[in-house]
């Protein structure tokens, strides 16, 4: 192809129309040409950037992360200075006149017409911005949780420690400090008293080493109050795997920190307060059986006599009737009424009738085994249900029982006393309930009162036993 006939077409007017910004630079980097394109995508006009160099200024360049491109990496300078063409070198432009960053894909490269000449340097680029801004990580970056700060890597040693370069907003909210106050600062103006030297050495030998580390480390606010963080520092690498910077993520552990001692506290706390709650737990569960016990004795017990009470000689009696009956047995149902009781109580005072009936109660007692049931259903009065092997056994039981006591309480002040029984035998054939056959047992036991008292008397029942 002819180059000449190429340039007829009209370079300048494809210049002119090509929707890609074209800025060409002199040797001295001073701008010569820039197309429409080119100043509605930097927003200058053709007399703000004519004549302008590079350097100038308001043309402040980023690199992805943010950084300030130092004037090396502008792409003029980089064709200029390799002689290689600057291919999609993306990099953020802000102006004076917009915070926001615009984003371009920028292509490079020097035009000469002969070697040795200085020639030109072309410079195209188109605005990405909207693909870049789908998500970008700078806004990530600004506004996580996190604090992040970036710091030049050069002068780690210098007394004033590495330049901060960026901070994103957790910084300025946990610090204090502002963007403008801590970028040019070290941050080691972060450090304070109780810092520790040990850490210290560690994070300078890693970046003297320009290797990643994680530290914790004891800060301080502005106002000087101290706040523990989980410390990351990672080297940042340019294009030729230099390190320029180093990136420090940090996060505020106060909190978990100021936990996890006051946990190891808690836990002992809470092991003691265990072992102290099992004892008071065992100690009122033993309580509880106790309180039970007790109220169980309250509610069938006889308070006076210790023996069963009438509502639980008739819970006692029903059992043992309905296994009589199932066993095909006897069972005997007696009442026992201690005879002219009254004429104790009138004679030799209350409390003597008292020990009266304590000494029957334990005389039944004693006088029945261990499977017969016995109570004290009234005043004076109590009831026995036993087993019978014979129907002559119970008779001859109930007659021990009486001559026992009349034996036993003999050596009383009031010289002894006697008792009436009444009693009633009953079969599984029988079909009487318990109250029925404590019905019986009264009317024997009014027999044997109406018979002359001391006695034991039985009701018949003819037709079955
Ligand atoms: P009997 O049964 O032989 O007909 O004559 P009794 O004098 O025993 O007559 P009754 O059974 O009617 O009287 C019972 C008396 O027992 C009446 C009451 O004052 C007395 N008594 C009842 N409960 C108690 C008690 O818990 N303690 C004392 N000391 N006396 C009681
Ligand atoms: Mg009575
Ligand atoms: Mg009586």
């Amino acid at each position: 192809m002819d180059t000449h006939a190429f340039t007829n077409v009209g370079l300048l007017k494809l210049l002119e129309n090509a929707n890609i910004g074209v800025v060409i630079h002199g040797a001295d980097t001073t701008v010569i040409y820039a197309n429409p394109t080119a100043l509605r995508l930097l927003r200058l006009s053709y007399d703000q950037i004519i004549g302008k160099d590079a350097l100038d200024p308001q043309w402040r360049f980023i690199d992805e992360q943010g950084i300030p491109l130092p004037p090396s990496e502008y792409p003029v300078n980089r064709a200029l200075h390799s002689d290689n063409a600057v291919r999609d070198q993306t990099l953020g432009v802000t102006d004076s006149s917009n915070p926001d960053v615009v984003w371009f894909s920028v292509n490079a490269y020097v035009e000469r017409q002969q070697a040795n000449e200085n020639g030109f340097v072309i410079v195209s680029f188109v605005d990405i911005t909207d693909r870049k801004s789908e998500f970008s990580f700078a806004d990530i970056l600004h506004n996580t949780q996190d604090i992040v700060i970036v710091t030049e890597a050069e002068d780690v040693d210098a007394p004033f420690g590495p330049k901060v370069v960026y901070v994103n907003k957790a910084f300025e909210s946990l610090t204090g400090f502002s963007a403008d106050e801590i970028i040019g600062e070290t941050p080691r103006l972060l450090q304070g008293k109780d810092t520790s030297a040990e850490t210290k050495k560690n994070i300078r030998a890693a970046l003297d080493a320009k290797k990643p580390c994680r530290e914790k480390i004891l800060n301080y606010t502005k106002t000087g109050t101290p706040y523990w963080l989980d410390l990351s520092i990672i080297p940042l690498t340019n294009r030729y795997g230099e390190v320029t910077h180093f990136a420090a993520i940090e996060r505020d552990i106060t909190q978990s920190t100021y936990y996890s001692e006051r946990l190891e506290q808690r836990n002992s706390d809470l092991k003691v307060m265990r072992e102290e709650l099992e004892l008071i737990i065992k100690d009122r569960t033993e309580q509880l059986r106790q309180k039970n016990a007790e109220l169980q004795r309250l509610a069938y017990d006889d308070h006076m006599t210790g023996l069963p009470n009438r509502k639980a000689f008739f819970q006692l009696a029903e059992t043992q009737l309905t296994r009589t009956q199932r066993h095909n047995q006897i069972c005997a149902v007696a009442i026992l009424d201690i005879d002219f009781f009254k004429a104790i109580n009138d004679n030799f005072g209350h409390d003597e009738g008292d020990k009266t009936i304590i000494a029957v109660a334990k005389t039944i007692r004693d006088s029945l085994r261990a499977e017969d049931a016995c109570g004290r259903i009234g005043g004076e009065e109590f009831a026995m249900a036993i087993v019978a092997e014979s129907s002559q056994s119970a008779p001859l039981l109930f007659e021990r029982v009486r001559q026992n006591i009349a034996a036993q309480t003999l050596s009383m002040s009031h010289g002894g006393i006697t008792v009436s029984i009444g009693y009633v035998q009953a079969i599984s054939s029988t079909n009487l309930n318990l109250t029925q056959l404590m019905g019986l047992a009264d009317k024997a036991l009014y027999s044997a009162k109406n018979d002359g008292r001391n006695k034991v008397s039985v009701y018949q029942i003819q037709s079955e036993i």
